[in-house]
């Protein structure tokens, strides 16, 4: 096999699965067999796989204007897409960057709030993140993330990132506190955050609150805030975006993952106009020299702006508030299992911890256990150590997540 996969160790990792298809909240490998996708793909695909709306849209711009370089160049797709975006998007948000992937776009975010004080003259070139954050696997977006064992081996190759305890219920003080200090120094640029929930740390969620309250810091210090919505946007918080349930709005915005509808990769970061006005200068080197070949690709547009139809009906919305409620009905139910620790939902996203001392570890031998029992049963779940969590899309149906729930309650009796 030619093919190295993503976060595989090869010796000893079982051979991939291949799928043949997809159709709605199903997936079919080569032989047939049926497997739930509860975690929409990495929670990328809210409205079911090879959907033909979107695969329409794509179809008809691929036989109109495939592609066309965004320098010097722009298109309708784009255009339209950005108005779009600006009508949903908290209201500070007024400039669109284009690029390819999450990482990309906090790449892009983090580079921003670097060279905005350097045009500037002004010595900010640290960042401030939170603990067991994720913001993807490029150089900044990687140093800005704090799950070790992802960036251990780039250690001494990286941006400066200071970190602070993610606000979750008990640790709001010490967080506002740590943050406090680090802003007193005057060195940080930028605050990057995953609001209300950390994805990647397995579904870790915190309240509205305690984040207004940290942005508030960083605005009375004149350092931006950065919300990475690439995992919670459109929708699967239960608004539209995460950043929906504050009272203040961030600086910038980092767009991926459910943009296109699961279709094809893009990536957009947004930002306020202050800080594009910090760029805006007769001296060319005070642009922002950030790039990718395929920028604000057309076609990607066209399945950006199909997914945006489909999440603004009637019946999507309902969608989402259908699965959160019955999200919230199962974690009533399951709380009362003895090997459950504790469990959350916002929106879409369910998670529990399995009590399980010193099995914790990300791909740990419990994990694949979990994970081996969950695909055996026909439903793709990635627990992170001892969480399991579910983020389907949100067409799932009730009889789909019903079977979900029931292979959990499952595991909970036979994988140890
Ligand atoms: C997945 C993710 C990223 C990285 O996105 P990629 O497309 O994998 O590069 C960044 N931030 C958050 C919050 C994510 O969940």
């Amino acid at each position: 096999m030619a093919l190295w996969h993503p976060y595989t160790q090869h010796k000893t990792a079982p051979l991939p699965v291949e799928i043949a298809r997809g159709e709605g909240a199903l997936l079919w490998d080569k032989d047939g067999n049926a497997y739930i996708d509860a975690i929409a793909s990495w929670w990328v695909n809210p409205f079911g796989h090879s959907n033909k709306y979107i695969a329409d849209a794509i179809y008809k711009q691929l036989t109109t204007l495939e592609h066309v370089l965004f320098g010097g160049f722009t298109h309708k797709p784009a255009q339209l897409l950005a108005e779009r975006l600006l009508e949903i998007l908290p209201s500070s948000q007024k400039k669109l960057f284009f690029s390819d992937n999450g990482s990309t776009a906090v790449e892009v975010a983090l580079k921003a709030s670097l060279q905005y004080f350097y045009n500037k003259g002004e010595k900010r070139t640290k960042i401030i993140a939170l603990e067991n954050g994720f913001h993807g696997d490029t150089f900044a977006a990687m140093a800005a993330s704090g799950i070790s064992f992802f960036t251990e081996a780039f250690r001494g190759s990286m941006i400066e990132v200071s970190r602070i305890p993610a606000p979750t219920t008990g640790r709001e003080q010490e967080s506002l506190d740590t943050l406090n200090g680090l802003l007193a120094t005057g060195d940080y640029a930028a605050f990057i955050f995953e609001p209300l929930v950390q994805g990647a740390a397995g579904m870790v969620m915190y309240n509205p609150a305690p984040l207004d309250a940290l942005m508030a810091a960083c605005r009375a210090h004149n350092v931006f805030t950065i919300a990475d919505e690439v995992m919670t946007g459109f929708g699967k918080t239960g608004r539209n975006f995460a950043c929906d349930y504050l009272t203040r709005q961030p600086d910038m915005m980092c767009l991926s993952k459910a943009l296109t509808g699961g279709t094809i990769p893009m990536a957009i970061t947004t930002f306020t106009q202050q800080i594009f006005d910090g760029f805006y200068d007769d001296d060319v080197n005070k642009a922002l020299f950030h790039g990718h070949t395929f920028t604000a690709n057309p076609t990607g547009c066209a399945a950006a702006h199909a997914a945006l139809d489909l999440l603004l009906t009637p019946e999507m919305q309902e969608n989402i508030q259908r699965v959160s409620a019955r999200h919230l009905d199962f974690m009533d139910e399951i709380l009362r299992h003895p090997r459950v620790k504790t469990a959350r939902v916002q929106g879409v996203i369910f998670a529990l911890e399995i009590e399980r001392e010193g099995e914790e570890a990300y791909y740990g031998g419990f994990r694949n256990r979990l994970y081996d029992f969950f695909m055996a049963n026909g439903v793709v779940m990635r627990p992170v150590g001892n969480i399991v969590y579910i983020l389907p899309p949100y067409i799932i149906t009730d009889a789909q997540l019903e079977r979900v729930y029931a292979v959990i309650k499952a595991a909970l009796a036979e994988v140890f």
